[in-house]
């Protein structure tokens, strides 16, 4: 098993009033890294990402206080875990966001790792209640967490070998190491464009 992420996001402390949450989009992707709080894949290709509200504009059981362009409630997050999470909240009051393993926890709340592990080869698994909870409201099963994973994966790798190649320069090494990129990146586009 390896772990879920090795970063854990931190948001600034933001205080200026906003008209639109829209207008956080950029410092939420760079607080978050160019990763979505809930599933950690990374933006990449074509993908859109979007801000949920970690306590939802309009919960079911009560009206909340928080305003919607206040950036501690902001959370950067990829499509499909913000359409997944949508206006789920657990209990009828905004500061408790889980009870009895039912619920949520904020993605830049350290606790927030240790709910989840991953497989070898990248697949996402829950370790606790909570974490099992989180996983099926928020689709963490979707094959598409895996295979972001593994591209993510592979890039790093690419970067690494080339690296080594500007620092030992191995032609036949270089020409393998280009080919692999090329089908890559063409894999990896034709799969942006889909999803
Ligand atoms: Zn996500």
């Amino acid at each position: 098993m390896a772990v879920f992420r090795k970063h854990t996001p931190k948001r600034q402390e933001i205080t200026i009033n906003v008209l639109s949450y829209h207008e956080h989009k950029e410092d939420l992707q760079k607080d978050f890294q160019n990763r979505c709080g809930y599933c950690n894949d990374i933006k990449w290709g074509n993908a859109e990402f979007e801000i949920d509200h970690f306590v939802p504009q309009k919960p079911k059981n009560f009206k909340t206080t928080i305003g919607p362009t206040l950036y501690f409630n902001l959370v950067y997050a990829c499509k499909s875990c913000n359409r997944a999470k949508g206006n789920k909240w657990v209990t009828n009051n905004e500061n408790t966001a889980n009870i009895n393993d039912i619920g949520f926890i904020d993605p830049c709340d350290k606790e927030y790792n240790n709910q989840f592990e991953r497989t070898e080869t990248g697949r996402i698994v829950h370790k606790t209640a909570l974490g099992e909870w989180m996983y099926k409201a928020l689709k963490l099963h979707k094959p598409q967490h895996e295979i972001i994973w593994n591209i993510d994966l592979t890039n790093k790798l690419i970067d690494e070998i080339e690296k080594v190649l500007n620092y030992k320069p191995n032609e036949e090494l270089s020409r393998k190491l280009l080919s692999i990129y090329k089908k890559f990146r063409n894999y990896t586009k034709q799969l942006g464009n889909i999803g």
